[in-house]
C-alpha cells in the first residue's frame, strides 16, 4: 500500500514541515505502520514536497525526517519501504506532483507491482484524484487535512477513515 506523508504519517502545517523537529508523528501512526508491515504489507511513501523548491528546507534534512520514520517504525518491528517524493513547485509541471499519479507509478515499477485496486491512503483531494488516475483505492483519512476534504466532492468508491491506526485495523482484522 501506498501513503501520503503529511497529515497521515505526520501532523501537518500549513507552515511546512521544515526539520527534523517539525516532523511530529500523529498518533498511532507509526505503531499502525508496523503493524500493517509485520503482517505482510509493503508500505510506501509518496509525498509532495514543494517545500524543497520555495527554499524552506534541503534534501539531507527531507533525508533526516525520513530516517526518523524508519527509525521508528524499526522501533516497533516494523519496515517502511520506497519512499517517494516530489521536490518542485506546483508551476513547474513535472508528472510527480500529485494531483499527477507519477509518484505512485514510480512505486509500481520500483516493485513490479500493479496499481489497480493498490490502497492508496492520504488526507488531500490531490492524493484521492492521484489514486483514482491509476485506477487505484482512493482512501482518505481525518487527519491533517482529511476534515477539510471531507467537504469536498470525493472520487466515487473513495474509502474512509478516522486516522492511519483505523485503516491498519481494518486491514489487519479482516
Ligand atoms: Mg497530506
Ligand atoms: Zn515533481
Amino acid at each position: 500500500m501506498i501513503l501520503d506523508r503529511d497529515g497521515v504519517i505526520n501532523e501537518d502545517s500549513d507552515a511546512y514541515i521544515k526539520s527534523v523537529q517539525e516532523w511530529i508523528p500523529i498518533p498511532g501512526s507509526i505503531a499502525a505502520i508496523a503493524q500493517l508491515s509485520m503482517a505482510g504489507w509493503t508500505v510506501a511513501v509518496a509525498t509532495n514536497q514543494s517545500g524543497i523548491a520555495r527554499g524552506y528546507y534541503d534534501l539531507a534534512t527531507l533525508d533526516a525526517m525520513h530516517e526518523r520514520l524508519r527509525t521508528l517504525v524499526a522501533e516497533q518491528g516494523g519496515e517502511v519501504g520506497l519512499i517517494v517524493y516530489c521536490p518542485h513547485g506546483p508551476d513547474e509541471g513535472c508528472d510527480c506532483r500529485k494531483p499527477r499519479p507519477g509518484m505512485l507509478k514510480t512505486i509500481a515499477a520500483h516493485y513490479q507491482a500493479d496499481l489497480a485496486g493498490l490502497w492508496f491512503v492520504g488526507d488531500s483531494w490531490g492524493d484521492l484524484e492521484a489514486a483514482l488516475a491509476v485506477d487505484s483505492q482512493p482512501v482518505l483519512v481525518k487527519t491533517g487535512k482529511g476534515h477539510k476534504t471531507l467537504g469536498k466532492a470525493l472520487p466515487e468508491g473513495t474509502l474512509i477513515f478516522d486516522d492511519l491506526a483505523a485503516v491498519a485495523r481494518a486491514l489487519i482484522h479482516t
